[in-house]
């Protein structure tokens, strides 16, 4: 099918941008790297009269590292980050959840700023991200806002990023060494969304034992979500196989996943629980400094 009639806007500044969104308000809609609006637009689930395409904006770009943090521009795509030594070396979750999004193409166009803008419950740059406290800016015509991307993401599809903003920046913390961080998803297809995933990201002290953790549960839900009581029992001690069983029980019930065509709430919650074993041996031997590749469940 083809897509409605639209207008089509290439501005190359932000400010541009605003001044558009001002004007057509919630008739317009921006465009990323296409891979969700561009099929929506096909099967008309998406009709926007007006189309702004911000591929030609140079300062949405490219990441950096700026301090302890690394910062992504909106256009930074799912390839770049897969592809990346920085975030190989300081952030292995991030670069599990690129190489396991999608297929080459998708990753070669898709956008960091379009995953999150777009909230789809089983994207994984939501679920991916949300155990690293990242932070995002949105720009609107009264300035920059920065988010917790916790409060980010209020309902599935849906965000905090009003009808005259646009979404410009995504900021990663770097852990404290040792640390380590891996991203598991189970997908029915290579390449499809995922039935379930998760993330976990750790710090360890100097008697082995998690000085901070976090466990984002993805597709498990409306929205990512963190699994603050499984955080909660892990904190502050060596994983042991006692604690780990009990942990992943707490994620288990922590999962509030619904029956759709990738399977049953019973299914997605056992796969919760096996998930979180994976995802929580590979960042424990990342952080022991063991090369550990992405998991291909
Ligand atoms: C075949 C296929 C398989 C896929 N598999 C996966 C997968 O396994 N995992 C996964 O996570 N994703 C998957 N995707 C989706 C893909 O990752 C998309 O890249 C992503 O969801 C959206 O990013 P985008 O840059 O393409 O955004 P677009 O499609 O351009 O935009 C998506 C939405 O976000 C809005 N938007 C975009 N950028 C901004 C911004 N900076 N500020 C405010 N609003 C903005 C747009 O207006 C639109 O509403 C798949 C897509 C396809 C086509």
């Amino acid at each position: 099918m083809y897509p409605a009639e639209f207008e089509y806007f290439a501005p190359r500044t932000v400010d541009e941008v605003l001044e558009l969104l001002a004007r057509y308000g919630e008739d317009a809609r921006i465009l990323a790297g296409g891979q969700s609006l561009i099929p929506m637009m096909k099967l008309r689930i998406a009709t926007p009269r007006y189309l702004i395409d911000v591929n030609g904006i140079d300062s949405l770009t490219g990441f950096r590292q700026s301090g302890d943090r690394l910062v992504c521009g909106a256009l930074c795509r799912h390839a770049e980050i897969a592809e990346s030594p920085l975030v190989r070396e300081n952030l292995p979750i991030m670069m599990d959840a690129a190489k396991l999004t999608a297929d080459v193409q998708v990753r070669n166009r898709g956008t960091l700023g379009g995953s999150l803008a777009h909230a789809d419950p089983a994207g994984d740059w939501p679920a991916a991200l949300l155990a690293l406290d990242t932070e995002v800016n949105i720009t609107g015509r009264d300035g920059v806002r920065t988010v917790r991307l916790d409060e980010l993401i209020v309902d599935a599809y849906t965000t905090l990023i009003g009808p005259d903003e646009m979404l410009t920046e995504v900021s990663v913390p770097f852990s404290r060494r040792p640390c380590g961080g891996a991203y598991v998803k189970f997908e029915k297809r290579a390449g499809d969304f995922a039935v379930a995933s998760v993330g976990v990201q750790l710090e360890l002290d100097e008697g082995g034992r998690c000085r901070k953790v976090a466990v984002s549960l993805g597709a498990l839900g409306a929205v990512p979500t963190r699994a603050r009581q499984a955080e909660e029992i892990l904190q502050g001690k060596a994983a042991s196989p006692d604690l780990l069983r009990e942990a992943e029980r707490l994620v288990q019930n922590e999962a509030q996943p619904f029956e759709d065509t990738r399977g049953s709430v019973d299914y997605k919650r056992h796969l919760a629980g096996v998930l979180f074993r994976r995802a929580f041996t590979a960042a424990l031997d990342r952080a022991r400094g063991k090369e550990v590749k992405t998991l291909h469940v």
